[in-house]
């Protein structure tokens, strides 16, 4: 029998663009994980926001494996059963009219920003082309996507990028104000920014935007690749602030694990998507619409979306008792689980050394950017595990604070 993968194989045959931990996970079930050792951990990270379900849930389990004993594939020469469903399902419970389905949160991103070029082409002309989108905003990473991004380490070094992208500051309808005009085609905006440090947009600022994009006939696109399909306590987050985008970009939580994504949009938009404009080979995949369908319909109830809220109220209890004890964190902050703690002063920049500890004490947790703890758990964690992983999330910041 060949020897088991080591973490040292990591090294060895993978590029070297990230440096994952050295506990090598093997299963996992609900919010509960074992390694190579079978050692457990408590799960706060939830695969990035992905696994809104935990692991191995069993209607995802059940889709996945009913599709894969019927159909996995067909191209887009032809449509599909769960394909179908899935954007059914995905119209009647949003804004939306139209879906495009693809593989991933980079991918819907660029048909979405693709889409909104083309809009303003057909409708206006080509000068129409402009993209605002804001700082510290994070769309995915092939090249039109870190560009409209606004965190210039992302595309430093790909030059030269995409042209006609200008940023504005997250939360100031001003500095829009003085970038936007006639020639803007889209508004791109995170409701929540997530790699960005766990900021919600505030009330305003989102119907602000959507004042300046009808001013100036212009798209207001919403990314909710992290924020969506329940995570913020609704469906969308969108749903929080009282406006309607004109496209709207989703993955992560979609596949609960299985990789999918999808741009929703009106059909005042969706024609200059017209035959031959644009494609991918696995949109509308049906494994993936399958597992899309379930993971959708098991999290868009009154039960689940409620319990988002009151696990939400759970965490910042237990990260509040952590800080007075502790007095490592200045802001505690996010929307249903998608939660944000950002380092006190006497902490600058020291998140990232939490999450060996964290490991070490049997939990994985996530950080968005230096300073802030980040935490993405499944909507459905039971109690008892939250429970738990606060108390290992204590002895944890206990020893980054006294080391010894
Ligand atoms: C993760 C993320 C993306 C990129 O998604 P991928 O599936 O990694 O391509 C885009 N936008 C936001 C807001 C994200 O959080």
């Amino acid at each position: 029998m060949a020897a088991s993968p080591t973490r040292d194989d990591f090294d060895r045959y993978m590029t070297p663009n990230y440096s994952p931990q050295q506990a090598i996970p093997v299963r996992g079930e609900g919010s509960r994980l074992w390694d190579q050792a079978d050692k457990e951990y408590i799960d706060f990270a939830g695969g990035i926001a992905v696994n809104a379900l935990g692991h191995c849930h069993p209607a995802l389990v059940g889709a996945l494996t009913a599709q894969a004993n019927k159909l996995w594939h067909l191209s887009n020469v032809y449509t599909n059963e769960p394909a179908l469903a899935l954007a059914k399902q995905m119209v009647e419970r949003t804004f939306a009219d139209k879906a495009y389905f693809c593989s991933s949160g980079g991918e819907a991103n660029e048909a979405a920003f693709k889409l909104a070029r083309r809009w303003a082409f057909d409708n206006f002309g080509e000068k129409k082309h402009k993209i605002i989108s804001f700082r510290q905003a994070f769309h995915g990473r092939t090249l039109f996507t870190v560009s409209v991004g606004g965190q210039p380490k992302y595309s430093e070094g790909f030059g030269p990028i995409p042209g006609g992208i200008v940023h504005a500051e997250f939360n100031d309808l001003d500095s829009v104000r003085t970038l936007i005009d006639d020639d803007t085609c889209a508004i791109v905006v995170e409701p929540i920014q997530g790699e960005g440090g766990v900021t919600p947009a505030t009330p305003e600022f989102m119907q602000g935007l959507r004042e300046l994009c009808d001013r100036h006939q212009a798209l207001l696109v919403v990314d909710e690749v992290q924020s969506g399909v329940g995570r913020s306590g609704k469906l969308y987050a969108y749903m929080h602030y009282g406006v309607t985008p004109d496209i709207l970009t989703t993955a992560k939580a979609l596949g609960g694990g299985f990789p999918v994504g999808a741009m929703l949009t009106t059909d005042r938009v969706a024609p200059s998507l017209a035959v031959g404009t644009h494609g991918s080979t696995y949109g509308g995949n049906a494994l993936a619409c399958a597992v899309g369908l379930a993971a959708l319909t098991t999290i868009d109830t009154p039960e689940v979306l409620a319990g988002v809220e009151r696990r939400h109220a759970l965490f910042r209890e237990h990260l509040e008792v952590i800080n007075r004890k502790y007095g490592v964190f200045k802001e505690i902050r996010g929307m249903g689980l998608l939660i944000g703690a950002e380092m006190s002063d006497d902490f600058e920049g020291r998140a990232r050394d939490i999450l060996p500890l964290a490991l070490e004490q049997g939990l994985m947790i996530l950080v968005a950017g230096p300073n802030v703890l980040r935490m993405a758990p499944s909507l459905v964690i039971p109690e008892a595990d939250i429970q738990e992983g606060m108390a290992r999330l204590e002895l944890a910041i206990g020893q980054l604070v006294d080391p010894s």
